[in-house]
């Protein structure tokens, strides 16, 4: 299988390319508005055709660039069928298969960050796509959108916990640079769902948050319903109306720790 991971170094979302070898079919996980040139340009240097655009949640940080793949490319819009976009071109249900090629994506629900995450599974390359589920050492809020914090613990413990030790988890988001995890490192080392952690114990991390109401998220999530295409404003300049941002993660990193700080600005949006 083809597969590459991109990043979007403004809102430090994952984009995943995978595709066929033989077939040149593609999919592409989490597109990015800002970066749909970008991930054009490579689906035409390695003479690919993009069949979906997967997304594994109606994202409250960025728009997609899933509407422009329809419009240009023909792809088809896939989305989780509890996110409730009327628009998307496949809504997807527990065990669905997304087939590219010899290969298969398979949607597993796995709510609790928002009502309608999805977890792609691929089962023969030993992969998953956790989207804000489950991040390399922590997860998604669980405070908007439908989210719920006992029902993230049972997505994480019971669905994606399932997988083998070795199944490679690639998130949707990390701000740390990092790019992969599997199974087995998130139960031994994810400070709130590891396995030493009790339910009880993380829906009261997460109810105790009080994190600040997201910026884009009154722009990015319309606008997300209607894959991306109503789009026109500039996330960028919402991004700049935010002057004390820098300045103040680096003090808050300080003193209350990292893990903090990405809390803090809202991240695992
Ligand atoms: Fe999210």
């Amino acid at each position: 299988m083809i597969f590459r991971q991109l990043i979007d170094p403004e809102t430090s979302t994952h984009t995943y390319l995978l595709a066929d070898r033989n077939s040149r079919e593609a999919v592409l996980i989490d597109t990015v508005h800002e970066q749909f040139d970008r991930d054009r340009t490579l689906l035409r240097e390695l003479d690919l055709t993009l069949r979906y655009t997967l997304e594994t949640h109606l994202h409250a940080d960025h728009v997609t660039a899933s509407g422009r793949f329809r419009k240009e490319l023909e792809s088809k819009v896939v989305l989780g069928a509890a996110c409730g976009v009327a628009n998307a071109d496949i809504a997807l249900r527990d065990g669905d298969r997304i087939c590219f090629g010899a290969h298969v994506l398979v949607a597993w629900p796995t709510p609790g960050h928002t009502c309608g995450c999805i977890t792609y599974v691929c089962r023969e390359e030993g992969m998953a796509f956790t989207g804000d589920a489950l991040l390399i050492r922590g997860c998604g809020r669980t405070d908007f959108q439908e989210g719920n914090a006992a029902t993230l613990f049972e997505s994480v413990r019971k669905k994606i916990f399932s997988l083998p030790d070795e199944t490679l988890l690639y998130p949707g988001h990390d701000y740390r640079g990092r790019t992969v995890t599997t199974v087995g490192e998130e139960k031994r080392f994810n400070p709130r769902l590891g396995l030493g952690k009790s339910e009880a114990d993380f829906v009261s991390l997460m109810n105790q948050l009080d994190l600040a109401y997201p910026k884009k998220i009154d722009i990015a999530v319309p606008a997300n319903r209607e894959s991306g295409l109503a789009f026109s404003t500039d996330l960028g300049s919402i991004v700049q109306e935010r002057p004390d941002a820098a300045s103040s993660v680096a003090s808050v990193m300080e003193t209350q720790g990292r893990q903090d700080a990405e809390v803090w600005m809202g991240m695992g949006i």
